[in-house]
């Protein structure tokens, strides 16, 4: 079997022994104009020519004459401006670019002056890399390199990289990689051209060897000995053919009969895999670089993990603490709505709370005033906070007495002296595990009986310690501790939360009643923590915005990376274009470039925000992790890596293969 009749078994010509005889390449009146300035430049000028399987053909010509023109038209680099050229039969210019690139994979082996090997990986590697884009395995196409370079004397050195090479080391890789997929015709470009005679030497009989295999070749030289090779000698002058040497047979060999040409999988794009592996490899050549443009996307990715981290602890915190009062609360305040003011605000009294008490769905009003004091017992002293308050308020709050008993009606009607301690000051004053009922102590120099200890309630969820506190008679308090008649709160506690608005809407008519003014400002907890869980909703949005613009300026980064990184990599881009490579092999090649950084940027990312996370809470900010933002986080991230990466992509799988392999 041949490549070419693998090539177009499907589509072209039933393969017959007349084929062998048909004429290879054919060129008609071919013509291929640049513009230049103000004209157009002819660099061939109506060329007709016809190869024959099995040739060796020699073009020799003056610099500027159009050879290299010529071989990339023949290697379906190039398109003719006029004319036509078949390849085994087949116009070029009814082929698409895929098919092009077919040929140039299966059928064309190039050999340039210059090598144009990849520079960042193995000898072997660099051999390998059309059978790549030829789809084979990568078992296959190890053992294939291996070979060649073993056939062609570099067994040992497979793993160089080029430039621990010799130049007649490096073009005898790039010859062993213009025949890894089996090609049929050889097209060298002054292939000795920066070699020394000897290495030179060397080349020149790896060719002759190749055509007396039956591979077809074509020698771009202007050394007469060099040209003396081939069995046919074509000079080209302007653009022109001026002497075409005696054509030999182009029978004088048969088709190779290379049991080795790899057995291929239908031309399918470039393998995801084989794209990262080899986004990877360049991303590693460039290590600082990459580097560089993974910390923009690590940075926005990790923020966006611990910020909403913190956010989301907080909120829950605040969460909590509404929540450990009571949802079924009203708590109200002296003072007007909206107007913040400091001082003691004399507006609400104990009737008021009294007359509260009587609304419907009320089950307590209880109202409460304290202030810092400090106890004595004995020698001891302790400061605290003094709670004058109401017998509801126990209650209300859900907080029983753990010894004794909370004061009573009684108690306030008759100004009682007399104190319920909470489990941290009775302790303090007492001893711990002491029982002080019935004891005496002094506030503000009054005496107190303690008649009751609250049980434990531990740290409120702001940390606090909520045992710190004594409670007194509202009546005592204000009258002999206070000095003052009017109260700090009122707190509402109803039946039925489903209509705590709208018992919410009576206390205000009622003291609005009583007062005659708006002197005061009710807030209900149920509705507060429906507030809070929008404020939440409002926060995340905020929070999802800077995400949004860290990572759209981190994409933005991995842009200019991968666009500086094309227009560096052009030639590389070129010599694979010109081993085969198609528009999406090399679109999905730079795609994957982008999205491995974005995805390796991303996880890297997600593990910083936990860690920087975990220090936070270290620190005692609150933190709530959740999956949700760290998938997001990173999903965006890869995502950026696609949308960023197809822009450069997408330029790159554009690039012309001549002008490609021209750049510097
Ligand atoms: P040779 O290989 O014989 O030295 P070339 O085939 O490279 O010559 O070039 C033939 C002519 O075409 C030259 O005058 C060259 O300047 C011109 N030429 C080649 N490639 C291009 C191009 N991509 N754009 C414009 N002019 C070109
Ligand atoms: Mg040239």
């Amino acid at each position: 079997m041949n490549a070419i009749n693998q090539t177009f078994a499907a589509g072209g010509p039933p393969f017959s022994p007349d084929v062998l005889t048909e004429p290879l390449i054919e060129l008609e009146e071919v013509s291929k104009l640049y513009p230049s300035g103000d004209g157009m430049l002819v660099a061939l000028d109506r060329v007709s020519l016809t190869i024959r399987r099995g040739e060796y053909v020699a073009i020799m010509g003056q610099s500027g004459s159009g050879k290299s023109t010529l071989m990339n038209l023949i290697g379906c680099l190039d398109q003719p401006t006029s004319g036509h050229l078949r390849v085994a039969g087949r116009d070029v210019a009814e082929l698409d670019s895929d098919e092009l690139a077919e040929l140039r994979r299966n059928v064309f082996g190039f050999v340039f002056q210059r090598y144009n090997l990849l520079a960042t990986v193995t000898a072997a590697e660099n051999v390998e890399m059309p059978a790549i884009y030829a789809g084979l395995r990568h078992r296959e196409r190890s053992e294939r390199a291996a070979a060649l370079l073993e056939r062609l004397g570099l067994g040992e050195r497979g793993h160089h990289t080029p430039s621990q090479l010799s130049g007649g080391q490096q073009q005898r890789v790039s010859i062993a990689r213009a025949l890894v997929n089996g090609a049929e015709v050889i097209l060298a470009d002054e292939p000795t051209g920066a070699l020394d005679s000897h290495s030179g030497q060397e080349v020149l009989a790896l060719l002759r060897e190749l055509n007396q295999e039956g591979r077809t070749i074509l020698l771009i030289t202007h050394d007469a000995s060099v040209a003396a090779q081939a069995r046919r000698i074509i000079r080209i002058h302007d653009g022109r053919i001026t002497d075409d040497s005696k054509p030999d047979s182009g029978l004088a060999a048969p088709a190779p009969a290379d049991s080795s040409v790899p057995h291929r999988r239908a031309a399918t794009a470039l393998h995801f895999l084989e794209a990262v592996k080899m986004a990877l490899r360049s991303l590693h050549a460039n290590l600082f670089r990459t580097v560089l443009t993974l910390l923009g996307i690590v940075i926005g990715v990790a923020s966006v993990i611990t910020m909403l981290a913190v956010g989301d602890g907080s909120q829950q915190q605040v969460i909590d603490r509404i929540s450990a009062m009571g949802t079924d609360l009203i708590l109200v305040r002296p003072g007007a709505p909206n107007i913040r003011s400091t001082g003691d605000i004399a507006t609400l009294t104990p009737d008021d709370a009294a007359a509260i008490a009587g609304l419907a769905n009320v089950r307590q009003a209880v109202p409460e005033r304290s202030a810092g004091a400090t106890l004595r017992h004995g020698n001891r002293d302790y400061a605290t906070t003094v709670d004058g308050t109401w017998p509801s308020f126990s209650d209300a709050r859900d907080w029983p007495v753990e010894a004794g008993s909370f004061f009573t009606n009684e108690d306030v009607k008759s100004y009682a002296p007399v104190i319920v301690l909470g489990r941290t000051v009775a302790d303090n004053l007492f001893g711990t595990g002491a029982n002080p009922i019935g004891q005496y102590l002094l506030v503000s120099n009054i005496p107190f009986e303690v008649i009751g200890v609250m049980a434990a309630k531990g740290a409120s969820p702001m940390g606090t310690d909520q045992d710190d506190v004594a409670f007194v008679p509202l009546s005592t308090g204000l009258m002999r501790i206070f000095g003052k008649q009017y109260v700090r709160s009122i707190t509402v506690r109803v039946d039925d939360v489903g209509q705590i608005d709208d018992t919410q809407a009576a206390v205000t008519s009622l003291l609005i009643q009583r007062h005659k003014t708006e002197d005061f400002q009710s807030r209900n907890m149920s509705s507060l923590l429906d507030t809070v869980s929008q404020t939440q909703g409002t926060l995340t949005l905020l929070l999802g915005s800077v995400a949004a613009i860290s990572l759209l300026v981190g994409g933005i980064g991995v842009m200019n990376i991968m666009l500086v990184s094309v227009t560096e990599r052009t030639r590389e881009i070129g010599v694979r274009m010109a081993t085969g490579a198609r528009m999406r092999d090399i679109l999905l090649q730079f795609n994957a470039e982008a999205v491995v950084v974005c995805g390796i940027g991303g996880a890297i990312g997600v593990a910083l925000g936990l860690v920087a996370s975990q220090i936070a809470a270290g620190f005692g900010i609150p933190i709530l992790l959740s999956l949700p933002p760290a998938l997001a986080a990173f999903g965006c991230a890869f995502l950026t890596g696609v949308l960023f990466g197809y822009l450069p992509a997408r330029k790159a799988a554009r690039l012309d293969p001549v002008v490609a392999l021209s750049a510097e």
